[in-house]
């Protein structure tokens, strides 16, 4: 993802000058590795520290502590159960998720807001967590051109904006698609293990693909990845039906506990205006053309409340389903 725009796994980390061969907690194979994982750690630590200097936390205790049970609860199933996986929602319209090397892990509200269900913020979650434990960070292809610059600019005191500009703007990397792929797998399987259907990784994409549609947004690769309909696509059909077979994924997806959370959700509109996210149930023949109408959503809002309700770009609601609208 690009830091500021529709991408989820941007990673944001400082190597060490540790080098050694590891095995990849995910494949088992040898890999030649910048970072111990005790230096691992450690780097996530620090790099946290840059990132929540020039982020904020989202101010809502419950809510945080609702995406860390969620995010601890994959974490618990992921292939590196030992790290001290960190969840933050980070108070931005952007629609984002990052991690950084040892577990530290990042989603926006933007994001949130446009997610319709736990499974779906599980799936987020498990994306990232998936990155942390393939080591997607901490390989040697990733680091060794940017390793001199960023510990020459760690000795610096943090908190100089010149510098942390320099070091965002070095160490900001894009994951190659085989990494995306790899990350979808992993966060499919996390989900099955945790008890969720595989298939709400299918939802994830889909938004965030109909997010980039609404918006015009530029071209990526992590949207590029699956082909236009991601339901159709056979690589991912292929990632969820091996993820099946570590669960039955019968367990409840949580689309109204979900839902029920982001009452309230401020959102800026990025003119100095600040939205509130308000759930209501839909009344027998109410359309998204109607709700638009009470919406302080300006452009195109029937679309962007049909996105927004994961009905991009044709759905109608049901009588009686819980809507999330903006007022
Ligand atoms: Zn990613």
């Amino acid at each position: 993802m690009r830091y500021a725009a529709v991408l989820i796994g941007i990673v944001l980390a400082i190597p060490t000058l540790l080098a050694g061969c590891a095995p990849n907690p995910v494949s088992g194979e040898n890999q030649l590795s910048l970072m111990s994982e005790y230096d691992e750690v450690a780097a996530g630590q620090q790099a946290d520290q840059e990132v929540m200097a020039q982020n904020t936390a989202y101010r809502d205790a419950s809510l945080q502590a609702y995406v860390s049970r969620i995010g601890q609860m994959i974490a618990a199933q992921s292939d590196r159960r030992n790290l001290p996986y960190r969840f933050t929602v980070l108070d931005d319209p952007a629609v984002n998720a990052f991690a950084l090397p040892g577990g530290y892990i990042y989603v926006t509200t933007g994001l949130m807001a446009y997610l319709n269900s736990e499974a779906e913020l599980a799936g987020v979650l498990g994306h990232e967590i998936g990155h942390v434990c393939a080591r997607h960070n901490v390989s040697q292809a990733s680091w060794g051109a940017v390793g001199d610059i960023a510990t020459k600019v760690l000795g610096e005191k943090l908190g100089n904006p010149e510098l942390i500009s320099t070091l965002t703007e070095l160490t900001l990397r894009k994951y190659g698609r085989d990494q995306e792929l790899q990350a979808d797998g992993l966060g499919a399987e996390y989900l099955a293990r945790a008890g969720y259907d595989p298939a709400y990784m299918v939802n994830v994409i889909a938004t965030l693909q109909a997010y980039e549609q609404f918006t015009g947004g530029a071209s990526d690769p992590y949207r590029d990845l699956y082909s236009t309909h991601p339901s159709n696509d056979m690589r991912l059909q292929q990632l969820i039906a091996q993820a099946r077979q570590y669960g039955p994924g019968s367990r409840d997806p949580g689309h109204d506990a979900y839902l029920h959370r982001l009452e309230g959700l401020r959102m800026p509109l990025g003119n100095g205006q600040t939205v509130q996210m308000h759930l209501i149930t839909a009344r027998p023949g109410e359309s998204f053309e109607t709700l638009a109408q009470s919406s302080r959503l300006r452009n195109n809002a029937a679309m962007h409340l049909r996105l927004l309700n994961g009905l991009f770009p044709n759905g109608e609601p049901r009588p009686g389903q819980l809507l999330k609208t903006i007022q």
